[in-house]
């Protein structure tokens, strides 16, 4: 068996892991990473993030969608194929792959192929595909970096054809005519979005009588009414009873009595934490009763030298915020002065259209007592989104009435993952409405959107004074 000695051991190669190692590296610490899949990345390089965010400009590309509202919808979509499509996607994950590998050669970053398992809170060894233990590791921190995966009911009859996960979709030799989503939360709408887009009649099936409930209401209202622009169907108030594979269909049949068929259906009812075939308990660890690694503000667990980041430790559960998770846990671990994770993070949605948010949402203003006002911008007001297509979309930003500082900023529509970060470097820095009216932007651009909406709501102020 071989034995390995390392300051800091990372288990999981995702977006937590990946900037654990890297820091930790940086700080001249000796880091290995421990990777149980064939391709290093986690869920979000192999199967989440980039997979489904490579598949989404692809369709928009190759079906010419931000043409449609300047030069009609001609009888038919584009037809595009899955071969089409996986062009594109292989290409991004081969540079993704590769340009992971180099960072971790150049920061002398050992990574390790296997299962980790603990033996105790300064050890854990390594199993390969067989089950043998072929390697022992030994170290000072350690950060538990194991992710998520679909949490999949043994009574769903799962397939790569017809009954499918957001891992299984992946899969898939053909663009399918009808579809079910299960779920109407972040990975069920955005894939729901998608295929709609490529000609697919999509329905989705949630318990809620609507989609995405994180949302800022209004922002919610606007993305329906985008979605079924483009033939999407919203089921609510319907909870799902059995999935049955019949023929060549899928039929689900809900609690009400209705059933429900299409050539696929997508499954995206949640996820859960890997956490199970990494024996905690060795290390004096136990999950919480939602099945996550419980950590203080921190990212430390019960065991102070083993941190945990990313999905495996819950919401929010994104890239985004996994990867500053994972940097901050190498950060204390080493001693370095560090901050606590920011308050406010944006989130980004990529539905078709797509939708980012920082900060409060109206209801949860008023919930605070709150005395807010709001400023709105649509993008029909603005001039580059004239010019680029005339999508649907707005700015919504919240403000206190008294203080005028900035309190939430929610975008739905082309480009919105990116104007975020604007408002949300204004919002950490304290800013109020109008410091977007004393800036000079760019003409023409969407950015121009804040300042539109900042006067949309700081006049409401000034006539009510
Ligand atoms: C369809 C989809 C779309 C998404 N889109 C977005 C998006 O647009 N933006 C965004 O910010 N987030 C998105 N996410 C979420 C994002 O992918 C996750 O939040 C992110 O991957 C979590 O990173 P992580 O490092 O915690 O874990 P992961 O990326 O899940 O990586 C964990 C790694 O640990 C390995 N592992 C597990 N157990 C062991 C073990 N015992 N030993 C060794 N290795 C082990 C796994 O094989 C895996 O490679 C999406 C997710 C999905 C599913």
């Amino acid at each position: 068996m071989e034995l390995i000695r390392a300051d800091l051991v990372v288990i999981g190669s995702g977006p937590a892991g990946q900037k654990a190692a890297i820091q930790a590296a940086k700080l001249g610490k000796s880091v290995v990473v421990c990777e149980k899949d064939v391709n290093i990345g986690g869920a979000s390089l192999n199967s989440g993030t980039i997979p489904s965010k490579s598949l989404r400009e692809a369709i928009i590309d190759l079906t010419d969608f931000y043409k449609r509202s300047f030069y009609g919808q001609s009888d038919a979509i584009r037809k595009v194929s899955i071969n089409d499509l996986n062009y594109r996607l292989n290409k991004v994950l081969e540079e993704q792959r590769a340009s992971l590998l180099r960072q971790f050669e150049k920061n002398k970053i050992q990574l390790v192929h296997g299962t980790a398992q603990f033996g105790s809170p300064h050890t854990i060894y390594i199993l390969d595909s067989s089950g043998v233990v072929n390697k022992k590791i030994t170290f000072d921190y350690c950060l538990i970096a194991t992710g998520s995966k679909p949490r999949n009911p043994i009574n769903v009859p799962f397939d790569k054809e017809k009954v499918l996960d957001s891992t299984r979709l992946l899969s898939i030799d053909h663009v399918p005519k009808t579809m079910i989503v299960l779920g109407g939360g972040i990975i069920g709408a955005e894939y729901a979005s998608f295929f709609a887009a490529l000609g697919t009649e999509v329905t989705v099936i949630d318990k809620r009588d609507h989609i995405l409930p994180l949302l800022d209401s209004e922002i919610g209202l606007h993305l329906q009414k985008a979605l079924s622009g483009i033939g999407l169907k919203v089921l609510g108030n319907l909870e799902p009873e059995r999935i049955e594979k019949i023929g060549d269909h899928v039929e689900v049949r809900c609690k009400d009595g209705s059933t429900h068929q299409a050539e696929m259906l997508l499954y995206a009812l949640g996820r859960e934490a890997n956490v199970d075939d990494m024996k905690i308990e060795n290390a004096s660890l136990c999950k919480d009763k939602s099945g996550y690694i419980p950590v203080n503000a921190l990212f430390q667990t019960a065991t102070p030298n083993i941190y945990a980041a990313g999905d495996v430790i819950g919401p929010p559960s994104l890239a985004a915020t996994s990867m500053e998770q994972g940097r901050l846990a190498a950060r204390h671990a080493f001693g370095i002065q560090t901050h606590h994770f920011p308050t406010f993070y944006p989130i980004g949605i990529y539905t078709i259209p797509e939708i980012s948010s920082c900060g409060y949402t109206e209801g949860e203003l008023k919930d605070l007592g709150f005395r807010y006002e709001i400023g709105r911008a649509y993008y029909y007001e603005i001039a580059r989104n004239l010019i680029v297509g005339n999508d649907p979309g707005m700015f919504k930003i919240l403000f206190h009435a008294d203080t005028l500082e900035i309190l939430g900023i929610h975008i739905i529509g082309r480009a919105a993952t990116e104007l975020i970060h604007i408002g949300q470097v204004a919002m950490s820095f304290n800013a109020k409405i109008d410091y977007f009216i004393d800036q000079v932007f760019n003409y023409p651009t969407y950015a121009e959107g804040y300042r539109i909406a900042a006067l949309n709501g700081y006049n409401k102020i000034k006539h009510k004074k």
